[in-house]
């Protein structure tokens, strides 16, 4: 990358953290304003962003971004309007016996970091720039955003949005391919937060190490379905359904395969087949249903289903209109259930990310558990039956990032849940006061009383009779 374009970023991180510093401590009325303005960029743009990302997936229906990636992004700003004052109230904390008594005082104080970096993918273009940045804000921080290179339209939307409403040392984004991002990641930020895949996650802490900046890492990977034997196949075959259909598959949060009752095989698949059918009569000439966002994603795609066949699986092809995709250049991909899977195969092995649904069978739920837990911890677990003893058991002995049961995804979009993964599905969490607290410091304050506690203590030279029975009484 051009040295002048890196020095730009460091020259933008300056200019920020100088404007940071300067203008402490900064009242709460301030940091509200900033969240009201990325509302109002929101809802008053609201119809070209969502245009603006129908355009750079090849379709994506305007409604669902509406509700993705507008309203629900809105939603943290609200969320956060709402809870801000709480979440930063400082802390009263006790101090030891007898210090209290003496006039000791201890406190944690939530106070901004600094300016912190926010890198998204392309899944939820405008969500993933913006729901972090309503805490960003909220805990009072300055932002740069990097938006991903696979949605340019929407990216340079932002930019020029952002650019209108902020002014460049509160919030800025910087657009750019992989070598922009990297030099992004490599920036001395005061925290980083990364939402995108596993493998680049990696990367980001790599170089984020380098300046020992911390970062919330919100990564991906493959989220089970455990379908009991008390499960309502056919409800829950629509949520699955639902879930795994929304924007083509392409949600971190997706259900990536599907674990059923041995002999409920046919009956799971027949519940989410009806479920597509029912939601999608077509997909092709459905605007409802999203494309594939770029013909590499297609490609892996398509390669993860016939590695598979050729490996022995069977493979289902949902397509309730009977449509002829071979030719439709649309890079739209009907759902592949696919039966009869191993470990050999790529789709048991990475990510899915994409309309592709294999299916596990057992005779006990507890083989489920075990090879979930023989496999990286997943960002969410979805449990469906009314067995509650038989939920619990799946709850406690398996770790995920996070849970729903008898629905799929559902978990993020309560506000007040913290959201992130765990191990390989990613490091830390934001959304709720966790959120809050993770673009925060927490910092310790300890009031020291007029008298001599030092002394009293036995921590003053020369050590003696006092130091003794100090010590003697903490040990006590
Ligand atoms: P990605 O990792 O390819 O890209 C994400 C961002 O990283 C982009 O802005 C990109 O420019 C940047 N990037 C690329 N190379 C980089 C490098 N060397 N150093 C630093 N940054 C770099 O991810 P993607 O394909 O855009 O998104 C899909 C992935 O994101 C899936 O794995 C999905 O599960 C995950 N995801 C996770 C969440 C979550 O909240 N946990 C949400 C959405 C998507």
């Amino acid at each position: 990358m051009a040295d002048d374009r890196r020095e730009e970023l460091e020259k933008l991180l300056k200019r920020q953290r100088d404007a940071f510093t300067a203008s402490r401590p900064e009242s709460m009325a301030m940091r509200k304003d900033r969240i009201k303005r990325a509302m109002a960029l929101l809802k008053e743009h609201a119809e070209n962003l969502c245009k603006a990302m129908s355009a750079d997936f090849g379709n994506r229906a305007v409604e669902q971004s509406m509700l993705t990636d507008i309203a629900g992004t809105v939603g943290a700003g609200k969320h956060a309007l709402k809870n801000m004052d709480k979440w930063a109230k400082p802390d009263k904390r006790p101090v030891q016996f007898p210090l209290g008594l003496l006039g000791a005082k201890a406190e944690v104080r939530y106070e901004p970091k600094g300016v912190i970096g926010i890198l998204s993918p392309w899944n939820f273009p405008v969500n993933l720039a913006f729901s972090p940045l309503m805490q960003v804000l909220a805990a009072g921080n300055r932002a740069m955003i990097k938006p991903s290179e696979f949605t340019e339209r929407t990216s340079l939307l932002m930019a020029e949005l952002v650019e209108e409403y902020f002014t460049p040392d509160e919030v800025a984004v910087v657009t750019g391919g992989p070598e922009v991002a990297a030099a992004f990641s490599s920036l001395p930020f005061d925290h980083l937060v990364f939402t995108g895949s596993t493998e680049t996650g990696r990367r980001v802490m790599q170089a984020a190490a380098e300046n020992l900046v911390p970062v919330t890492l919100e990564l991906g990977g493959k989220s089970p379905v455990v379908l009991g034997r008390s499960a309502d196949f056919e409800k829950a075959g629509e949520r699955i359904a639902l879930g795994k259909m929304m924007n083509a598959g392409q949600i971190c949060l997706s259900p990536d395969y599907m674990y059923v009752p041995e002999e409920k095989q046919d009956e799971a698949i027949a519940g989410v087949s009806n479920g597509v059918a029912n939601l999608y009569p077509t997909l092709l000439e459905n605007d409802d249903y999203a494309s594939i966002v770029s013909d590499r994603h297609f490609e892996r795609l398509q390669g993860l289903v016939e590695d598979a066949r050729e490996q022995g699986a069977e493979v289902i092809e949902v397509n309730p209109g009977g449509e002829d995709f071979s030719n439709a250049n649309q890079r739209k991909m009907p759902l592949n259930i696919i039966k009869n899977v191993h470990d050999d195969m790529k789709v048991m092995q990475e990510e899915i990310f994409g309309p592709i649904l294999p299916v596990k069978t057992y005779k006990a739920v507890d083989q489920a558990v075990d090879y979930i837990n023989e496999h990286d911890r997943p960002l969410g677990l979805y449990y469906f039956g009314d067995d509650k003893d038989e939920q619990e058991r799946v709850l406690t002995r398996t770790i995920s990032g996070g849970v729903t049961t008898n629905d799929v995804i559902f978990h993020v979009s309560m506000e007040d849940l913290p959201f992130g993964g765990v191990g390989p599905s990613g490091i830390g969490s934001y959304h709720a006061i966790e959120g809050f607290r993770e673009f925060s410091h927490a910092r310790a304050v300890y009031h020291q009383p007029k008298i001599d506690i030092a002394k009293l203590g036995g921590f003053k030279p020369p050590y003696g009779k006092a130091t003794e029975k100090a010590a003697a009484g903490m040990m006590k």
